[in-house]
């Protein structure tokens, strides 16, 4: 059938402003790392793009080599924005990436102006599409100087393939060097990409000062720790799960009885405050306004209606938020 957007979809979000840039992105994005491929159902791809920008999700996020098969998810996004997206392109924020490994030889990957410009070039066709909202730098890469990437990144705004410009991955150091570059380009970067939540904070020791210095957005990959910070492995391991998948990033050596047992406790936190905990992890992310959007991965449509509520319930107290950390810590 053909799709007709939500007519209340604005009323339901919060938009943040992406650092000191005139965009503003949903405080929760959608992320197609997972759960979009080849191997997945194109129908519940479908369900869940459809819902997510019913329900105020302006921006979803891609790179080259999602899938699986690498560049399915691309392609997937293509065919969803050909059947159901289209007429609403200019109410959408996409974003793409290039950096890992995609094609074989010295030009399928890491940071060469070579390596950006052809892969944003297959992503624009897997797509379908004239231009990307913004245009990400996936890794750091040791061997390419950092002027000949960020340049790549200017070259490719200038040819009106991206509207704005990444960085994921990049430490605050490296940050703050090709933040200075991209400035002295003319085309300063919009935004970072760095993984985030309530037990990895690596952000926290250096990066989000220097993001709120150079006036750069950040969006939080990973909020809910793939999956673990919700209620998703409380009974064990579910065969649909990430966990019970492929992934090489989450298997069930990582859902340990420790584990649990702090989930377990996060899960009862999360209860007294009325929320779930996968709501309690998306609220923790966003609180005090740092991060611009917490960016979910999704397997089903009630994921996504999920992460919307987190956005529905009262700031944390200090002694909530002690307590968060006190569990963490254990
Ligand atoms: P999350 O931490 O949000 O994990 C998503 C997974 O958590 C889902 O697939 C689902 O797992 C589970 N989940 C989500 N909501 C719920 C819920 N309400 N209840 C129970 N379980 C839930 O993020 P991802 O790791 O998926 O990453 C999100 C996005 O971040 C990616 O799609 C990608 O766009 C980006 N990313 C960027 C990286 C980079 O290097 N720049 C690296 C990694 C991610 P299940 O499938 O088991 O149902």
């Amino acid at each position: 059938m053909t799709y007709k957007a939500e007519q209340d979809r604005y009323d339901k979000m919060t938009y943040n402003r992406s650092g000191r840039s005139g965009l503003r992105l949903p405080a929760i994005s959608l992320g197609l790392w997972h759960n979009f491929g080849g191997i997945n159902v194109l129908e519940n791809q479908r369900a869940m793009a459809r819902r997510a920008f019913d329900l105020g999700i302006t921006h979803f996020d891609l790179a080259n080599n999602y899938g699986p098969p690498p560049g399915s998810a691309e392609e997937n996004f293509g065919t969803l924005l050909k059947q159901d997206l289209a007429p609403y392109r200019d109410e959408l924020i996409i974003s793409t990436k290039a950096g890992y490994y995609m094609w074989p030889g010295p030009y399928g990957e890491w940071g060469s102006k070579k390596n950006l410009v052809a892969s944003l070039n297959q992503s624009l066709k897997r797509m379908g599409l004239d231009y990307v909202d913004i245009f990400y730098h996936h890794r750091p890469d040791p061997n390419t100087p950092l002027e000949e990437t960020m340049s790549a990144l200017d070259l490719i705004v200038r040819q009106g393939k991206a509207l704005y410009v990444g960085l994921s991955n990049y430490s605050a150091e490296q940050t703050r060097e090709a933040s200075r570059i991209l400035k002295s380009l003319g085309t300063p970067c919009l935004i970072h990409q760095p993984k985030y939540n309530m037990i990895d904070r690596w952000v926290e020791n250096g990066l989000l000062d220097v993001l709120d210095e150079e006036g750069i957005g950040s969006i939080a990959f990973s909020p809910l720790h793939a999956g673990i910070l919700t209620d998703r492995y409380l009974n064990g391991i579910a065969a649909d799960s990430r966990a019970a998948g492929p992934s090489v990033f989450l298997n069930e050596n990582a859902i340990t009885e420790d584990v649990i047992a702090k989930v377990r406790q996060l899960d009862e936190l999360a209860d007294s405050r009325g929320q779930k905990l996968s709501q309690m992890a998306l609220a923790w992310v966003l609180r005090g306004g740092r991060v611009t959007s917490a960016l979910i991965g999704a397997s089903k449509v009630s994921q996504i209606e999920d992460a919307v509520g987190a956005l529905a319930v009262p700031d944390f107290t200090g002694e909530e938020l002690a307590l968060i950390d006190a569990i963490i810590k254990g």
